[in-house]
C-alpha cells in the first residue's frame, strides 16, 4: 500500500511549522508506520502521511472495522450492546436539549441503530454513508433512506435539516473544508451541528502512547482536542455552545488500546484507566477520550 500524501500546512491555524510527535503502526489492517505531527504554533495534530483518499479503502477492509454485528460474540461484544442501547438514550437526550427542530441528518449513519432510534422518537431522519452494504442494510431493515457522500457534497439531498450529527467520523474526512461548506448549507438558521471525535489530551493517551486507539491511523487524519477544534468550527461558520464527554467510550478505548499491547494484565489496567479516566472526565471534559463537541450554525 503506498501513495501516500503530504499536509504543508495546518488546517486549524495554517502554520507551516511542525514537530514530528510519535510514529503510530496501523494495528488494524496494514501494520504500516504513520507519523503523527503538531503544529508549533496551535498543538494541533495530524496524520502526516496518510494515504491519499482515492487509495484508503484497503486501510478499512477489516471485519473489526465494519460497525459491530448483531451476533454478539465474546465479552467485548456483549460489553459493546449494552453499551450502544445506553449510548443512544444518551445522545438523544443531548440532541433534545440543544434543538426544537426533529429534521436530522446524519453522517456515518452506518447501518441505522442511532437513526432509527432517532425516528422511533418522533425524528425525520436520513443518513449519509459511504458503504453500499450499510446503505442497503439502512434501508432494508429501518426503512431509512441514506445518500452517499458523493450525493451530500453536491446537495442533491432534498431540504434542509435542524440537526446534524457526526459521531467519530469527522476525523476520517479527507474533504473538511467541502463538508463544512455543506453542512452550513444544508442546516436551517440557528441549526445544531454535533461532532464526537477523540481527543488525545486524555488519560489513555498518557498511557498507552501508540497504542491508543484514538489515534487509529491511517484512519483518523484529524486529531482534535477542545482547544484546536473550537476555533477550526468558528472559521468555518459554527460557534461551540458546549462540549461534553461520551462516558462509555473510555472503557471501549482502553479496553482495544490494552488489545493492541497484547498486555497480560489486560483486563484490570483496561478497568483501571478506564475508572481513572471516568473520574478525570468528571472534573474536566478536556481530558476525556471522546469529546463531543455541539456547535450553532451562524451567518459568515
Ligand atoms: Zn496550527
Amino acid at each position: 500500500m503506498s501513495n501516500r500524501i503530504e499536509f504543508s500546512s495546518c488546517i486549524v491555524c495554517g502554520a507551516t511549522s511542525f514537530t514530528d510527535e510519535l510514529v503510530v503502526t496501523d494495528w488494524l489492517v496494514s501494520n504500516e508506520d504513520f507519523l503523527v505531527k503538531e503544529c508549533n504554533a496551535c498543538s494541533f495534530r495530524f496524520t502526516s502521511n496518510p494515504p491519499a483518499a482515492e487509495h484508503a479503502g484497503p486501510y478499512y477492509e477489516t471485519e473489526e472495522y465494519v460497525e459491530h454485528s448483531d451476533n454478539a460474540e465474546g465479552l467485548i461484544n456483549v460489553v459493546y450492546h449494552k453499551a450502544r442501547t445506553w449510548m443512544l438514550k444518551y445522545k438523544l437526550r443531548l440532541i433534545r436539549k440543544h434543538s426544537d427542530g426533529k429534521r436530522l441528518l446524519d453522517l456515518g449513519s452506518g447501518s441505522g441503530y442511532f437513526l432509527n432510534s432517532m425516528k422511533n422518537n418522533g425524528y425525520d431522519v436520513n443518513g449519509v454513508e459511504i458503504s453500499d452494504k450499510a446503505v442497503a442494510l439502512c434501508q432494508n431493515k429501518f426503512r431509512i433512506k441514506a445518500y452517499s457522500p458523493t450525493e451530500f457534497l453536491a446537495n442533491e439531498i432534498p431540504g434542509e435539516f435542524d440537526v446534524a450529527t457526526m459521531w467519530h467520523v469527522f476525523e476520517h474526512v479527507y474533504s473538511y473544508n467541502e463538508y463544512f461548506d455543506m453542512l452550513h448549507k444544508k442546516l436551517t438558521k440557528n441549526g445544531t451541528l454535533i461532532i464526537a471525535m477523540p481527543n488525545y489530551y486524555c488519560l489513555e493517551e498518557k498511557t498507552y502512547k501508540k497504542y491508543w486507539n484514538g489515534y487509529d491511523t491511517p484512519r483518523h487524519i484529524w486529531h482534535f482536542t477542545p482547544s484546536t477544534f473550537p476555533r477550526f468550527a468558528k472559521d468555518r461558520g459554527f460557534e461551540m455552545v458546549k462540549m461534553t464527554s461520551l462516558p462509555l467510550d473510555m472503557f471501549y478505548n482502553s479496553m482495544i488500546s490494552a488489545s493492541y499491547k497484547k498486555s497480560f494484565t489486560f483486563l484490570p489496567i483496561t478497568v483501571f484507566v478506564g475508572l481513572c479516566s471516568l473520574m478525570l472526565s468528571i472534573f474536566s471534559f478536556k481530558r476525556t477520550s471522546s469529546v463531543v463537541y455541539v456547535m450553532k450554525k451562524v451567518e459568515l
